[in-house]
């Protein structure tokens, strides 16, 4: 994109003229493992229920502003009452709405970083303050009293789990206790949770947390990324409030069909999730592995995707992508993510030419430095 001329910056509310338009680096590449999507291929049979499924809409009409059947069948996987069920373009769009409805100038949104950057970003875009609490060096822990102390004050309190980047899942009982302590909303960031064992939702919450928001995606277990499908989950008031600042129409016609499509091949897409899980635990062995040789630090993960450190992070990720055609996500220069690539786990075939082209680079630049191995 451009960049915004003064004159235009004149004509903008004051306090977004510093801000700039989102760019993940993103470059045509022949292995796309930097936006922790669904690489795997969808089946056969999967295909053939998108078509089915799009055949029935009427691209004439209007889409069901309040995604009656999507909602039915969402409440029914997540185990609540279709009133607490509010679909979105996206879990990004959710994420705007509910700093929309929730926070803005003088309500203040907590976050601990590093974590997925769009909640600041949001927040900036409302106008609301951001407070970080920021995650321990080293191992990326949450500094859980301060948490809860920020907490105490704030209008909305923000935790991603797992977290993006760094993969960590937040345990319930914290989330009841930073419930407990906020008068505000409370959101979890579940856009991974498909990934992550068993009981790391936080959803049963929010049968007693009457404040608590769960987020989730078809963007990542499910493979519809390009169709921006998202949901939220809350108590029903709440879920109201949400609705009410949302763009009428946001989910189309097209997505809602894509989303049922997929819901009704549930059984499908866990077994999907189980072979990514698998192949995420092979992709952490061989970097491991690696570490006995080279210093390159892994960080453990809940995710679809995986955290590693290692010197001139930035000059292999550059020599991946132009040497290997392997794309990966540069977080080197983020506060807090020193040295960090994120890595996408992609098909096993991905990522093994992402492995091999990575360690030979690693060690050629290595070699280039003078910096033994
Ligand atoms: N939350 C997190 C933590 C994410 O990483 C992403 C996508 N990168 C989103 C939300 C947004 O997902 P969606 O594609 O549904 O907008």
């Amino acid at each position: 994109m451009a960049a915004i001329p003064e004159g235009v910056k004149r004509l903008m509310r004051e306090d977004l003229r510093e801000l700039e338009p989102y760019d993940p680096a993103f470059r045509a590449t022949e292995v796309n493992l930097s936006a922790n999507e669904n690489t795997w291929p969808v089946s056969e049979a999967r295909l053939a229920a998108y078509q089915a499924a799009l055949a029935g809409v009427a691209l004439n009409r209007y889409p069901d502003p309040l995604a009656r059947e999507l909602r039915a069948a969402l409440a029914e996987r997540c185990g609540v009452a279709p009133e607490q069920v509010v679909v979105c373009n996206g879990a990004d769009e959710g994420l705007f709405n509910l700093l929309l409805a929730f926070a803005g100038p003088g309500r203040e949104v907590v976050v601990a970083p590093p974590t997925f950057e769009e909640y600041a970003n949001f927040a900036a875009l409302v106008g609301a303050p951001v407070r970080e609490v920021w995650r321990r060096e080293g191992d990326f822990a949450l500094d859980e009293p301060s948490l809860l102390d920020a907490a105490r004050t704030a209008s909305m309190a923000i935790l991603c789990s797992p977290n993006n980047p760094t993969g960590d899942v937040v345990r319930p009982d914290l989330v009841r206790a930073l419930h407990d302590a906020c008068p505000g909303i409370v959101l979890v960031d579940e856009a991974y949770v498909d990934f992550a064992g068993a009981g790391c939702s936080v959803a049963p919450l929010l049968d007693g947390c009457e404040r608590l928001v769960v987020a989730r995606t078809f963007s990542k277990a499910f493979s519809l990324a390009g169709a921006r499908l998202g949901y939220f989950l809350a108590a029903p008031g709440v879920a109201s409030a949400l609705a009410t600042v949302r763009q009428i129409y946001s989910v189309n016609a097209v997505s809602q069909a894509l989303g049922l499509a997929d819901l009704r091949a549930e059984a499908e897409v866990a077994e999907l999730v189980r072979a990514i899980v698998a192949e995420r635990e092979r992709l952490a062995g061989r970097l491991r592995e690696l570490t006995r040789e080279l210093p390159v630090e892994v960080f453990p993960s809940q995710a679809n995707f995986l955290l590693v450190r290692l010197p001139h992070a930035s000059v292999v990720r550059e020599r991946l992508a132009s040497e290997e055609g392997v794309l990966v996500r540069d977080f080197s220069h983020a506060p807090g993510l020193a040295g960090c690539l994120r890595v996408s786990v992609g098909t096993t075939a991905e990522d093994e030419r992402f492995l091999a082209g990575f360690a030979r680079i690693l060690r050629s630049e290595l070699k280039e430095r003078g910096q033994s191995i």
